[in-house]
């Protein structure tokens, strides 16, 4: 349905930017206030304009608040996916603005999980908070997010899960965001090209130009659940453009998992030897060829809650 008839829409005088939080690929994301709520705003950008306004080609309408069909019709399409979606570990919709064109959402603090492993790098302090209990829950709060997301009927596919999507509250609670990708199962037959997703997360199905299902969603979620273990970027190791990471991905090629003692210490590698291997084990199922060999969000996400309470036992 049209914006203009949209009950979730709102108006750009209630909303008081604070500060900018971020960059993505269709805007620019601010820390927001919305009547008393604090939220995070993200001010959708037509790019092409801003390129035109550099080179002095704007149009009087000043280009870069004026979306284009197109991307107004992702924006509508974002508000009103994320509209039906309520979960704890869902980022949480307010509402849609129309001029100009932006999106608030649920603010989560930390920022995204590869944000948060990213930093435990620079800030010992991050690194010392990060212990394995920590770390093990944030994976089962990422599955429980994307088992609320599969359960819907029909199955919503995320097609982009990776840490960057995934957002850290200021309790350590992660939250499955940015459905910028995601479609309906059922409703969409199409595929990705490649270039509009990173590889680093993308199943060989995928890769190949098949269809982007369930089983795709826990591909990338056995990334997710290796930089959890190790606070690497995956393949940075290797420097490869993204067709030759394709390639290698296609070849059946894996992310290798360090020694133990090569692992954060804090973090789940220093859970116990039992927990690790058995959370390692899981995160190679999650990443098997043959996509029906795959486990799905319901018993990943047992498993997991299984490592948590054997580990407090121990
Ligand atoms: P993209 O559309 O490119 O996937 P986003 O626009 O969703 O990226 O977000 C860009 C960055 O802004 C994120 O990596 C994150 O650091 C920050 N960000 C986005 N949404 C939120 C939010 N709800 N709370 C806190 N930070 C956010």
């Amino acid at each position: 349905r049209a914006l203009g008839s949209s009950n979730w829409e709102v108006e750009f005088k209630d909303i008081t930017m604070l500060k900018p939080i971020g960059e993505g690929a269709f805007g620019r994301v601010f820390l927001a206030r919305w009547h008393q709520i604090i939220v995070a705003c993200k001010v959708l950008i037509d790019r092409d304009a801003v390129h035109r306004e550099a080179r002095g080609e704007a149009e009087e309408e000043g280009g870069a608040l004026t979306l284009p069909a197109e991307l107004e019709a992702k924006l509508e399409e974002e508000a009103a996916l994320m509209a039906m979606l309520r979960h704890p570990n869902v980022v949480s919709f307010y509402g849609v603005c129309r001029t100009p064109p932006c999106l608030l959402t649920e603010y989560c603090s930390r920022g995204s999980l590869h944000d948060v492993l990213s930093s435990t790098h620079r800030v010992p302090r991050l690194a010392e908070q990060l212990c394995w209990q920590r770390c093990l829950s944030m994976a089962l709060d990422g599955a429980l997010g994307m088992l609320y997301l599969h359960s819907l009927k029909p199955p919503l596919v995320h097609r982009d899960l990776k840490t960057p999507n995934l957002l850290v509250s200021d309790n350590w609670q992660v939250k499955v965001s940015d459905f910028n990708l995601s479609r309906i199962m059922e409703e969409s037959p199409t595929t990705n090209s490649l270039l509009d997703i990173n590889p680093r997360w993308l199943s060989p199905e995928m890769i190949r130009g098949e269809r982007a299902t369930i089983a795709s969603d826990v591909f990338a979620f056995a990334v997710v659940m290796w930089e959890l273990l190790t606070w690497r970027v995956p393949w940075a190791d290797k420097p490869m453009n993204q067709w030759q990471m394709a390639g290698l991905l296609v070849s059946g090629a894996r992310l290798t998992v360090p020694p133990t003692d090569e692992l954060p210490p804090r973090g789940i590698g220093g859970a116990p030897a039992p927990v690790v291997s058995e959370y390692v084990a899981l995160m190679r199922r999650c990443w098997a060829e043959d996509p029906a060999a795959r486990p799905s969000f319901d018993q990943i996400s047992t498993e997991l809650r299984q490592m948590l309470e054997h580990g407090d036992s121990s």
